[in-house]
């Protein structure tokens, strides 16, 4: 806890006062908790920043500590939210919810609580303290600690299960945004144009930015056009290394049950249609990669379909159920998307299908299978240049829209 009240009730920031003030304050002067009202002790170790503790064994909720990364980079956070003269108030706690925030700071006539999330949070936490801090207008920004940041590669991360619910999108049909903040390099790293590959493995463009060329508004906001170029080019490699690498000794349960559902199906992994394991926005909530839920849609539903044939498209819903994931587990996720109705639009721009109305499709024609590697890694190429091209299109008309 970097702040609490003096007995006069004012608050003392310890961490702004040179040792030997803390020194004589530590012996003179008593403080209390801003939240339960008890007392608490000074701690200013050598290495570490000056803060208060609760006595152990203390019940109140914010009696855990949350480490030195956390302290330190609260109160960087802290400093450049006012440095950028905004009203911000450090350790918020607010009696109405019993909550404390990191920050609460005032943009516009907008109230934000800050979180600087360093510790796992499950989702159910998340959910809650979400709805607890809209219920008072708040609406909350949560930053991941550095230390949560996995690179597996130029324009890649890792993020566990629990990371992912952090996702995040202010505004409808952006593409989620993620954020982190390492106090020791005093730098944020802004994910944008996040896009699951699936196994927790994640693309989108990677912004390093130091604190002091940073503005709050850039946290919520996708920045700058999507490196469109970089992401087809990872996704054919991906999308390649898929079918020509053989699996690994050690594979997840799921992974093993899909590739026993490809067997007795009497298919094989190098040989599915190009069609399968393409790129959608809603991929976060699909709890099996790309390759998995795709090949189940075509070969269990799409395939046996007779040409011409005009079905509803509830059944594929049906079919994907248990690996869907409700929208509520994304609580930061102001509009919600649909990873199955993206698949079959992606379809209908292959004209492999194409929408009678808003519930039906039809199929256009039969599906076609690679009858040799060389050939299924041909068609991967084209379909992706196809679909880099279409996409190139459409993002160049919705510009001209906005112009
Ligand atoms: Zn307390």
């Amino acid at each position: 806890m970097l702040q609490a009240y003096n007995q006069a009730g004012e608050p003392v920031i310890l961490a702004y006062l040179d040792r030997s003030t803390v020194e004589t304050m530590r012996t003179q002067q008593s403080f209390y908790c801003p939240v339960c009202g008890e007392r608490v002790a000074v701690k200013a170790g050598r290495s570490k920043i000056a803060h208060f503790s609760h006595k152990p064994h203390s019940n109140c909720s914010v009696s855990k500590g949350e480490g030195e990364y956390h302290e330190k980079g609260k109160l960087q956070l802290f400093e450049w939210l006012v440095d950028q003269g905004l009203e911000a108030n450090l350790e918020k706690h607010l009696p109405e919810i019993n909550r404390r925030a990191d920050i609460l700071v005032r943009i516009g006539k907008k109230a934000v609580a800050l979180e600087f999330q360093c510790a796992a949070l499950n989702r159910k936490e998340l959910s809650e303290r979400t709805d607890d801090y809209r219920k008072l207008g708040i609406e909350p920004l949560w930053i991941l600690g550095g230390n949560r940041l996995k690179r597996t590669g130029a324009a890649q991360i890792r993020m566990t299960s629990v990371d992912q619910s952090f996702l995040s999108c202010y505004q409808e049909n952006d593409q989620p945004l993620i954020n982190f903040f390492c106090p020791n390099s005093r730098q944020f790293c802004l994910f944008r144009h996040v896009q699951s590959s699936g196994n927790g493995r994640f693309h989108g463009d990677l912004h390093f930015l130091s604190l002091n060329k940073c503005r709050i508004l850039y946290l919520f906001h996708p920045s700058s056009k999507q490196d469109t170029a970089s992401f087809w080019y990872n996704w054919l490699k991906d999308k390649q290394m898929f079918r020509t690498k053989p699996p690994p000794n050690r594979q997840s349960r799921q992974q093993l049950s899909w590739s026993k559902w490809l067997y007795q199906k009497k298919y094989h992994q190098s040989l599915l249609p190009s069609l399968i394991h393409l790129p959608v926005t809603g991929q976060y909530r699909m709890k099996t990669p790309p390759w998995n839920w795709q090949s189940r849609l075509c070969l269990d539903f799409l395939v046996p379909l007779p040409v011409q044939r005009v079905v509803p498209i509830k059944p594929i819903y049906r079919l994907l159920h248990d690996v869907m994931m409700p929208p509520s587990d994304f609580p930061l996720i102001k509009c919600s998307a649909d990873p199955v109705r993206e698949y079959l639009e992606l379809l209908e721009k292959l004209e492999i299908i194409s929408f009678v109305n808003e519930q039906e499709i039809q199929k256009q024609i039969p599906i076609k299978f690679p009858e040799n590697v060389e050939q299924a890694l041909h068609d991967d190429r084209m379909i992706i240049q196809f679909l880099k091209l279409k996409n190139n299109l459409t993002s160049q008309a919705s510009t001209r829209m906005i112009e």
